[in-house]
């Protein structure tokens, strides 16, 4: 292997390398031509020639850089590995981002655009052209159009992948049509956050923090995964204490100083606990309070008799939250009073260098979970260390969303099968009611996108979705844009093949530390053969078989649903440098690189390259941070150009240009503050009151639909937790990747060792799990990494197929006969576990893992939190050994009886249908894709 010294080789922006930066990786300056030589030909010296491309990994949220090696003798990508150019991941990956590889050789992953030839779920399919599928759509598409159906076009992501592209084709549409996966992972630690501050993501700056506060075993598995994991522990090294909120002893408690098992539930007492320590022992930050909190609302509000002063805040402020003691919390929670004051104290030690982040866990489990992310968010407001250096930004604040040219208008529409009129707040759309939504006539699709998206096996309930899926009535023509077949794929009318990490565009850019960047994933193959000389029109025609990409996809759809240009379509799909013609890809991001990024330009320019040719070679750009600031942001002072034509309002300080607040004055100073409606921090939230919760307007305590009083031991209840992640797996996307398969091919349930002697159950004994509409039989797991009266499963697993072949990947499901009764009971059954197979992959004839895990989603009813909508996913079980006709991986589920707990569900709602303003949700309350302020109004 040839070799360079080590002073040779430059990082971008010319600054030398250090051995630390270099340690397993080649200098970019020989990405075109790197050779290494070849390991299976050892012991002799076989030279390969790469070219090194880089892209960004496509296999969870966190982004994290790769670089492709394509060997130039078979101009295949030959293996993934990390990026140290990318500021997020810098060089390091998890175990999914190399397994990149797998997928893409994948020899069971769907090839060619399929059509269904029989009905639909009947399995029968053929083959058809990109042309066919685009045609058909597009006349679909545009009737619904010009017949005025703009609420009958949904597309549904899964993973994004990419941010605001599909908001820009939506809004070009003009339909109010985006739906997501968010109601089942994350819009419920989203609204504690968005109703403090209008940002409704945390981003904490673990590599400066002197206490580290986690309630989520998912961040540090699936969620941020490996970036988030490498600034935690560059904290601990440097001496941050970590704390551990989890039930479960996860990776992230093990590696803990505090594991708090609490009870599920009890996370907001216990952080209101810690609150009110801080607060009896003086330990807050009085001056940030002062200046940031909304305490004047607050007091003219609910206290309009007392004093209206800071000082008398404070005394209220001790006088509600009195009641969250240490001795409460220990109760409801199950941990020590001394533990909780001993953290209270080390979180007010820290002060500002306090990071915390909860996504999922506590907040996806319960009834209110929001209520534990807005308690969090309460203890970054003590200590003031909100956006500080060691603390907890939004995540706005830490990413970067580059504008694209020409935005269209935002649409006229509002659709109630998404933000349907019970659910006034919901943070996200009301993605999970949508069978139900259907089945009531509440509404029906024209045209319904998957993307990337498999709800039939992930979301609760999920033979209502088979039921809404199958129906023609519902649904009139649904595609499945996917990278691999998934369960819902199945039921699909066309099933379009997108690529992997490697083979798409998009733009991605996360909150991963205090700083922002963005990242480039690009088809490496296409930009391999345009460097050969080989222009290449689509990106299907360098990818395998016809495996396309979203972007470009959508850029014919939406130029053929109006190719003459008057539906007003056509022009955001036209050309910025070519006027009339037809966008490409490329120039689509051309335009943003050029015009969009402060400071890539320049960096670019120094190397003698275009801002593509930058992102092209990188993959990565870090916005600097004199052109873009992460800290304190609210601090931001309004300039005089801000503040021309603008009004203080002299009651409350807000600063209003044309009726939108801009800013807010704080000690006579003009402040951009927070996207909020009084521009500072809420602890006090009108919204709340206003929209029908007034027990909420300040942070509190919602009991959870699996306090322990709703459980009883004796009877053999217990509370099962079931949506923590594998590290190694993705959730539908890892079915084709055989390495993440052979380490991880199981999902037991969790039971602690007295529990197993009350049900009488060993390590792998056969356990029937009872929820309220059916039951799943499992193995058990006994250990002492759970916390007694408690049972945990990972969703991760039971991937399934009804046909030998066809259907999801034979590395991960298993053979099942699913039927439906006369009665709407759905029925189960493995008729046969993983197994070898033959295939171009020589590895698939070595398969030795046989059960693939249990299907445990398919057996809960949904539970949409009544505030923020989000499916509550914690479950009263009964558990107990398996009865004498029971086998492994059976599912039993009710739909009649799902349907009554959606009902029971929906009655816990209120809805404002009689509000004076007509107002259908608050103004200021975010949306992924915003419709116009008229939208809003009934
Ligand atoms: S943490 Fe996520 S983005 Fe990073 S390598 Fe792993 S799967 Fe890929």
């Amino acid at each position: 292997m040839t070799d360079i010294p080590l002073k040779e080789q430059i990082a971008p922006g010319g600054e030398p390398m250090t051995v630390r930066d270099l340690a397993s990786c080649p200098p970019p300056q020989r990405w075109r031509d790197w050779v290494e030589y070849d390991a299976k030909a050892w012991p002799r010296k076989v030279e390969r020639h790469y070219e090194i491309i880089p892209t960004i990994c496509f296999n969870c949220e966190a982004a994290c850089g790769l670089l492709a090696y394509i060997d130039k003798e078979s101009g295949r990508v030959k293996k993934l590995e990390g990026n140290p150019y990318h500021p997020g991941s810098r060089g390091r990956n998890c175990a999914k981002g190399p397994a990149t590889i797998n997928q893409i050789n994948d020899p069971e992953r769907i090839l060619y655009p399929l059509r269904r030839t029989g009905k639909r779920g009947e399995g029968r399919w053929e083959r058809v052209t990109w042309d066919e599928v685009l045609d058909t759509f597009a006349a679909k598409i545009r009737q619904a159009l010009v017949e005025g159906r703009r609420d009958e076009i949904m597309y549904h992501v899964g993973r994004p992948g990419h941010d605001g592209y599909m908001e820009r084709v939506l809004g070009a549409w003009g339909v109010d049509g985006h739906n997501s996966h968010t109601n089942v992972c994350s819009s419920s630690a989203r609204f504690g956050y968005h109703i403090w501050c209008g940002m409704d993501r945390p981003s904490p700056d673990y590599a400066n923090a002197r206490f580290i506060l986690l309630i989520s075993s998912h961040l540090e598995t699936g969620h941020y995964f490996n970036p988030q994991a490498q600034r935690i522990m560059e904290g601990k090294m440097k001496g941050a204490k970590l704390a551990v909120m989890d039930p479960r002893l996860s990776n992230t408690a093990s590696m803990a100083d505090y594991w708090l098992p609490t009870w599920p539930g009890s996370e907001a007492a216990v952080l209101l606990a810690m609150a009110h320590v801080i607060l009896a022992e003086g330990l807050f930050d009085r001056e940030f309070m002062r200046r940031w909190v909304n305490w004047q609302e607050f007091l003219a509000a609910e206290h309009p008799d007392e004093p209206q002063t800071f000082d008398r805040f404070v005394e209220v402020l001790l006088a509600l939250y009195s009641q969250y003691t240490p001795a409460f919390a220990a109760q409801e929670s199950g941990l020590s009073a001394e533990v909780i004051v001993d953290i209270a104290r080390q979180i007010g030690h820290a002060g500002s260098a306090f990071a915390a982040h909860t996504w999922r866990a506590a907040t996806a489990g319960n009834l209110g979970g929001w209520q534990v992310s807005r308690a969090l968010w309460f203890l970054s407001v003590l200590t003031g260390s909100i956006g500080t250096p060691g603390g907890t930004a939004p995540n706005a604040w830490n990413k970067f969303v580059p504008t694209p040219f020409l935005k269209p208008s935002p649409s006229e529409v509002w659709n109630e099968l998404l933000f349907p009129p019970e659910y006034p707040l919901a943070n996200y759309e009301m993605s999970i009611l949508l069978p139900y939504f259907l089945r009531e006539g509440r509404g029906k699709l024209a045209v319904y996108f998957t993307r990337v998206y498999n709800p039939v096996w992930t979301n609760p309930d999920g033979t209502s979705w088979i039921e809404m899926l199958t129906n023609e009535q519902q649904i009139e023509l649904h595609a499945a844009l996917t990278p691999v077949w998934s369960e819902t794929a199945w039921y699909a009318d066309y099933v379009l093949p997108m690529g992997h990490a490697s083979e798409r565009h998009d733009l991605m850019s996360q909150e991963t530390h205090a700083g922002r960047w963005i990242g480039f994933r690009q088809p490496v193959l296409r930009v391999y053969q345009q460097h050969q000389g080989k222009p290449v029109r689509y990106t299907y025609e360098a990818n395998p078989g016809e495996v396309w990409e979203e972007d470009e996809f959508w850029i014919e759809l939406s130029w053929r649903i109006d190719p003459d240009g008057n539906l007003g379509i056509r022009r955001y799909f036209e050309s910025p440098y070519r006027p009339g013609e037809k966008l490409t890809i490329e120039e689509y991001y051309r335009w943003i690189f050029e015009n969009s990024v402060p400071g890539l330009p320049e960096v670019a320019a120094k190397e003698q390259l275009t801002p593509l040719e930058y992102m092209q070679k990188y993959g990565a750009f870090e916005i600097p941070q004199e052109k873009s600031p992460v800290f304190r942001l609210h601090e931001q002072a309004l300039s005089p150009a801000d503040l021309e034509g603008a009004q203080v309002d002299e009651r409350n300080g807000i600063i209003r240009r044309n009726s939108a607040a801009i800013g807010v004055m704080v000690d006579g100073k003009a402040y951009a503050g927070f996207p909020t409606p009084s521009r500072k921090l809420e602890f006090y939230s009108a919204t709340l009151k206003d929209w029908g919760w007034p027990q909420y307007s300040v942070p509190g305590v919602t009991r959870s639909h699996v306090h322990p009083s709703n459980i009883d031991h004796a009877r053999g209840e217990y509370l099962l937790i079931p949506t923590f992640r594998l590290p190694t797996l993705i959730h539908t996307r890892s079915g084709n990747a055989k390495w993440l398969y052979e380490i991880s091919n199981a999902n037991p349930v969790w039971i602690h060792p007295h529990d197993a002697v009350r049900m009488g159950v060993q390590t792998g004994d056969l356990v029937r799990v009872t929820t309220e509409i059916g039951y799943y039989v499992n193995r058990a797991w006994v250990t002492e990494g759970i916390r007694p009266g408690i049972v945990a499963c990972s969703h991760h697993l039971g991937r399934w197929r009804l046909e030998t072949s066809g259907g999801p990947d034979r590395w991960a499901s298993t053979l099942v006969e699913l039927r439906r009764e006369e009665n709407g009971i759905w029925r189960m059954r493995q008729r046969e576990g993983i197994r070898p197979f033959e295939s171009d992959d020589p590895d698939s004839a070595r398969i030795f893992w046989r059960e693939g895990g249990v299907h445990q989603n398919l057996a809960f009813p949904v539970h949409p939190d009544p505030v923020s909508g989000m499916h509550c996913w914690h479950q009263k079980v009964r558990v107990e050994r398996a009865h004498e006709e029971d086998r492994y991986g059976d599912v039993v589920v009710d739909t009649h009886k799902a349907y009554e707990v959606y009902r029971q569900w929906l009655a816990m709602t209120r809805p404002q249908p009689e509000r004076a303003d007509g107002l259908r949700r608050p103004l200021w309350m975010i949306r992924p894709y915003r419709p116009a302020n008229s939208a809003f109004k009934r």
